[in-house]
């Protein structure tokens, strides 16, 4: 397929070169040059403009870091609808609000273009292997035909509903893990200040009901004292806001999800953004005076 990509960051880079390697033909954009660069060297052809990229596609997919930016991206000047025919097809990866993927879906609907949300759960290393889950929204014959795309960078590729239910699914994927995070660190920040060994704690445990992969990936990390991201904090407040205007908009209380944001929001405004999102037991650590650490 002719496949355009808006977006090449974390994510974006591994995602088109695993879609070129599946044989589909890529046309690659990204406001930043040198990271178009970087892909242009690994044989896809460069874009001037998102316009011109979904000009030159029948498929272009957009992996940009939140709602604005996709807006942006496809209704703004310069943007993927101003070259898309219609008939063709905008897939957006990112993860953003469900509303403000609705209304990108009814922007290029007026123009006689189809959308399908898709964003993904797994992080750099499963986009690197082209093993991401996707959470799709939008017409089931739609998602047919983008399937192969999907086979190329995902080792699934659910519809959980129509347009905005994909980033719904995300979204509640988010507060599972976020909360899961919060309750890891409380839970070994209590063993730790109790004078037992995390390490040794987290291993009677891991294999009973509190085991999960959330467990199983932060545990080590908190224990080695590694916030290398993986999955940054700052993306993480971004996703808990999106889930939380969502559910203000459905008169839903979230009080967790609430509070997991507020304690990502105290660790963007101490330096700590950038880090692994299991830095929220740095937030528990300094209310206790503990580290998470072997003896
Ligand atoms: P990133 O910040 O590394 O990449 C975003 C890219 O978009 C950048 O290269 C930026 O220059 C480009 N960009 C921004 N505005 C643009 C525009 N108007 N036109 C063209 N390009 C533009 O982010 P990422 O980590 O690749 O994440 C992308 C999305 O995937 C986010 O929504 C994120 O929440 C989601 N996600 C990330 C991960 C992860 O582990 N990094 C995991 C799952 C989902």
């Amino acid at each position: 397929m002719k496949v355009g990509f808006v977006g090449l960051g974390i994510m974006g880079k591994p995602m088109s070169r695993n879609l070129m390697k599946a044989g589909h033909d890529l046309v690659v954009y990204d406001i930043v040059a040198g990271a178009v660069d970087e892909v242009v060297a690994d044989g896809t052809v460069r874009g001037e403009s998102a316009a011109d990229v979904s000009a030159r596609s029948e498929v272009t997919i957009t992996m940009l870091p939140d709602g604005p930016e996709v807006e942006m991206a496809v209704t703004g000047p310069g943007g993927v609808l101003s070259g898309a025919a219609a008939g063709s097809i905008v897939v957006d990866m990112s993860s953003i609000s469900p509303l403000a993927a609705q209304r990108v879906a009814a922007a290029c609907a007026a123009k006689g273009v189809e959308f399908l949300d898709a964003p993904v759960s797994g992080g750099e290393p499963k986009a690197v292997d082209g093993t991401l889950a996707i959470m799709v929204g939008g017409r089931q014959e739609v998602f047919d035909k983008v399937l192969p795309l999907f086979g190329a960078m995902g080792s699934s590729a659910t519809l959980t509903g129509p347009v905005g239910a994909g980033n719904v699914t995300k979204l509640a994927n988010q507060i599972m893990v976020a909360v899961n995070i919060a309750g890891v660190s409380e839970a070994l920040a209590l063993a730790t200040k109790a004078g037992l060994d995390p390490e040794v704690v987290f291993n009677a445990v891991k294999g009973g009901l509190a085991g999960s992969t959330v467990l199983n990936a932060k545990a080590p990390m908190m224990i080695g004292r590694n916030f290398k991201p993986g999955f940054r904090v700052r993306l993480h407040q971004k996703d808990l806001r999106n889930a939380l205007l969502a559910a203000e908009s459905m008169k839903l209380s979230l009080p967790f999800t609430s509070l997991a944001q507020q304690v990502l929001i105290a660790l963007m405004n101490n330096g700590r953004g950038e880090l692994d999102h299991s830095a929220i037991a740095n937030f528990i650590e300094d209310m206790g005076s503990v580290e998470i650490k072997r003896p």
